[in-house]
């Protein structure tokens, strides 16, 4: 029997009926200069939501242009305090329609309606919050030179135009975590969105307009990679780019950042190793494993996807949480019921069905899940099984490759020298988890892990006040906390001399 979904909320119904939808440039609704749009999908039925302009080249040029002279302008005569009141005006926005956004990101990407609302748009408004709150507390020093008779301080200054590319797991909050701390810092933005998941920024572009920010200070254009954000990473006029995706792509931002030098951040993936010891608590430890892996269909950059667990208790653990894993509940995102919601592509569910025959010849066990989901009701959406590996070694290729989807590897270990050996063994530093009630363990094995965030007895805990990003190739620069401000100002050392 199919299962009962959402009817659409109103204002859900009201934004998607003027179509294409449009992009913000220089405070203006626009479409593309090529007159051209692309379908956005809806992941759990393969059905068009709406056309969305797409932006090329000259479309972002203009934006670039527009954030440019916003900029040098009106932007410039800003006040910290009216920076903070602009922000916490989106977030108040945002918090006021937020089943709105809540329902258009599970309609866009696919994600469960509870998750939409439990996490994305409270920690979206969280974050416009947090970041509002600095806009009045960045400040210089004054600095005690001994070379004469000067006075010497420093200024910290907006970078100036600063592209932002963001993917499609989280949509409106990768836009929030983005946005927020550029204009915090007094910054411009032109914001590229993934081509999977336009639609939240589009809206967030609206109430953004609605708070009352100059044109050109914020400019949304969605638009393909190869295309949109291309132009946007090579353009000579754009100060810095901030990235969040691949690391793939994210070499071809380096690379196309280099003709003026640019400012480059990176969060890239990741292949967290979540380590289990036989002396934590293990129910805990379960679910943990499972919020770490099957939260967001498993589209997540930390997710914990290469399960440790000490040999002693293997065999018991992945039984036990093969067990639960059975029992989550695969559906349609806007159905109460639904867990787990569909892949946000049929790319992504190529992706990751490959790699389920991949792990399978290279002698993997699927101990649960290891297909498509077999529900018929499914069939037209992007459905896969949430799926443990057992038998897995860590050279194996489902142990080293990124596979973002609800697919764990669980590998023994013998002891502490073993996990931390076999958790480093990667070319990946994003996150890492860590069960255990030993507290000399848990210091011990935080520590000797590469990684940018390591969570004890606890995983994919998030807040805006702390640093998230990576170490070794899960790239460069910390976003959250009073870390972000380094991405997005620049320091200036003044010299008077009083002689
Ligand atoms: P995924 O493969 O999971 O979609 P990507 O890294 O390709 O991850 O996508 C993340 C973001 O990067 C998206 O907004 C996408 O459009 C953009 N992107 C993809 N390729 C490029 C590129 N060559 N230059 C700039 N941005 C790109």
């Amino acid at each position: 029997m199919a299962t009962k979904q959402l009817e659409l909320h109103p204002q859900v119904v009201k934004f998607l009926s003027s179509a294409p939808k449009k992009m913000l440039i220089n405070g203006e609704f626009v479409s593309a200069k090529s007159g051209k749009t692309f379908d956005t999908l809806n992941p759990a039925t393969s059905e068009v939501i709406v056309k969305v302009c797409e932006a090329d080249k000259e479309d972002i040029d203009l934006a670039v242009k527009a954030a440019r002279a916003a900029f040098e302008g009106e932007w410039k005569k800003v006040t910290p305090y009216k920076r903070q009141q602009l922000l916490m005006k989106v977030a108040d926005l945002i918090e006021k329609n937020a089943e709105e956004f809540a329902q258009l990101e599970t309609l866009d990407n696919g994600k469960p309606i509870n998750e939409s609302r439990a996490v994305d748009v409270p920690a979206t408004v969280e974050h416009f919050r947090y970041y509002a709150g600095w806009a009045t507390k960045i400040h210089g020093e004054t600095l005690p030179v001994s070379a004469g008779n000067f006075f010497t301080y420093t200024l910290r200054e907006p970078i100036g135009v600063v592209g932002q590319i963001i993917p499609w797991n989280f949509p409106l909050l990768m836009a929030a975590w983005k946005i927020a701390a550029a204009i915090a810092c007094g910054n411009c933005v032109v914001l590229k969105p993934a081509e999977q998941t336009p639609l939240t920024a589009l809206r967030l572009g609206e109430l953004i307009m609605e708070a009352g920010f100059p044109k050109g200070v914020i400019n949304i254009c969605p638009g393909f990679g190869e295309t949109a954000g291309a132009a946007l990473s090579s353009h000579m006029d754009v100060d810095k780019v901030a990235f969040t995706g691949e690391y793939i792509t994210g070499r071809k931002i380096i690379q196309a950042s280099a003709g003026n030098l640019k400012r480059v951040s990176l969060e890239l993936g990741g292949k967290s190793p979540n380590i289990v010891f036989t002396d934590g608590d293990m129910e805990g430890a379960l679910r943990g494993c499972i919020g770490s892996v099957f939260f967001n269909q498993g589209q997540v950059c930390c997710a914990g996807t290469r399960l440790f667990v000490e040999s002693k208790i293997y065999d018991e653990f992945i039984n036990k949480l093969s067990d639960k894993v059975k029992k989550i509940k695969v559906g349609p995102g806007l159905s109460e019921e639904s867990q787990m919601g569909p892949l946000v592509s049929d790319e992504q569910l190529k992706r990751v069905t490959g790699y389920l025959d991949i792990g399978k010849k290279e002698g993997a066990k699927a101990i649960c899940g290891g297909d498509r989901a077999k529900d018929s009701d499914l069939s037209k959406g992007y459905f896969v099984e949430p799926t443990v590996f057992a038998n897995v070694n860590n050279k194996m290729r489902i142990a080293q490759e990124e596979i973002f989807g609800p697919v764990v590897s669980a590998i023994p270990f013998k002891d502490i020298n073993d996990a931390v050996f076999q958790g480093n063994e990667t070319t990946y530093g994003l996150a890492a988890g860590v069960w255990t009630n030993d507290l000399k363990k848990a210091h011990a094995v935080a520590k000797a892990l590469k990684a940018g965030t390591v969570w004890v007895n606890c995983y994919n805990c998030f807040d805006p006040c702390t640093p998230f990003g990576g170490y070794k190739q899960s790239g460069y620069g910390r976003e959250g906390g009073i870390h972000a401000l380094e991405l997005y100002t620049q320091t200036k050392s003044v010299w008077i001399n009083l002689d």
